[in-house]
């Protein structure tokens, strides 16, 4: 038995080292690939289905890790938030899909608005809008074709500060939008308070509206909730055409998905764009 103990707490402690080499690993490859020139933003279409029209999109990060291939944003935004890298990461991210916006814009003359997801770690920061201000300024993108996505916890701590900043962000003429609506702080009181402009269905809801009552229930509430105070809403995660059947059965015509596309790099978002669609 003691052997074993041994052993077990041998292979335990090696597994536990082996982890936080890697993660101190990626902590430093995360260092330099900024520098380096290793992240991209892929491009995921927002459709209006009425419309049958692309009316936004949405910027996601991808890390090319030249030793692990792609690195997923879930496994690597997490670092960077606790090493404070996220500060530079997410200004590089507004840049681009700033610049890359006023270039669609000019190219198609498709009023395409970009939506751009903010940390609460760069939420709280006081120069973040000032810093919006000043991308806005250099890219000459519109403010009205910026959207930024921030979860229900992003502005639920230190609620009275937070609604003066997305004020400040409102008066820029940006909009704002809450994603993973659903999943956070139930307390519904809040959205009133905050100018905010969108609710984001979590996709949790929209992979369930056919097979579970309650998720339906749920969806067609927040659709109603969204109506009743006059914001959009997008569902987001939808795979298949009977989610976009109940969707539109329940007037929620803003989809986003793999039913129309996946996150795509810029050159092939831009050919969809150009193409006007066609899905
Ligand atoms: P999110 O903001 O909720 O983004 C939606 C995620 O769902 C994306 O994953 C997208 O690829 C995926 N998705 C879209 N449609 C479907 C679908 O129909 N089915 C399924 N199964 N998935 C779908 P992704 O790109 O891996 O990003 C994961 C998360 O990483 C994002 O979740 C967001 O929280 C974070 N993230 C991504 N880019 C950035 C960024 O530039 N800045 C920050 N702060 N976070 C980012
Ligand atoms: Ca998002
Ligand atoms: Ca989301
Ligand atoms: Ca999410």
């Amino acid at each position: 038995a003691k052997e074993q103990g041994r052993c077990c707490f041998k292979f335990y402690s090696d597994s536990l080292n082996c982890r936080a080499i890697e993660r101190l690993e990626l902590e430093q490859e995360l260092r330099k690939a900024l520098q380096n020139d290793e992240f991209e933003l892929y491009y995921q279409p927002q459709i209006d289905v009425e419309k049958d029209q692309i009316v936004s999109v949405e910027a996601l990060i991808r890390w090319h890790n030249p030793k692990h291939g792609l690195i997923s944003p879930a496994e690597f935004i997490p670092i960077a938030e606790e090493t404070g890298l996220i500060i530079d990461i997410g200004e590089w991210v507004l840049k681009t899909a700033c610049q890359q916006a006023k270039l669609w814009l000019d190219q198609s003359g498709n009023e395409c608005r970009v939506s751009v997801n903010l940390s609460s770690v760069q939420f709280k920061r006081g120069s973040l809008v000032g810093f919006i201000q000043t991308v806005l300024e250099e890219t000459a993108l519109p403010a009205n074709l910026l959207e930024l996505e921030l979860t229900e916890s992003a502005i639920m701590t230190d609620v009275e500060e937070n609604i003066v900043r997305l004020q400040q962000i409102k008066a820029l003429g940006v909009g704002i939008a809450i994603d993973d609506f659903g999943t956070g702080y139930s307390s519904l009181s809040y959205l009133k308070k905050f100018p905010i402009s969108t609710l984001k269905i979590d996709r949790s809801f929209i992979t369930d509206i056919d097979t579970s009552a309650d998720a339906a229930a749920i969806v067609k509430a927040i659709i109603v909730l969204a109506e009743t105070l006059n914001l959009d809403v997008i569902a987001e995660g939808v795979e298949t055409k009977g989610q976009l059947q109940i969707l539109q059965s329940f007037n929620c015509s803003l989809i986003q998905g793999y039913l129309f596309s996946p996150p795509i790099n810029a050159n092939n978002f831009e050919k969809l764009l150009i193409n006007d669609l066609h899905l």
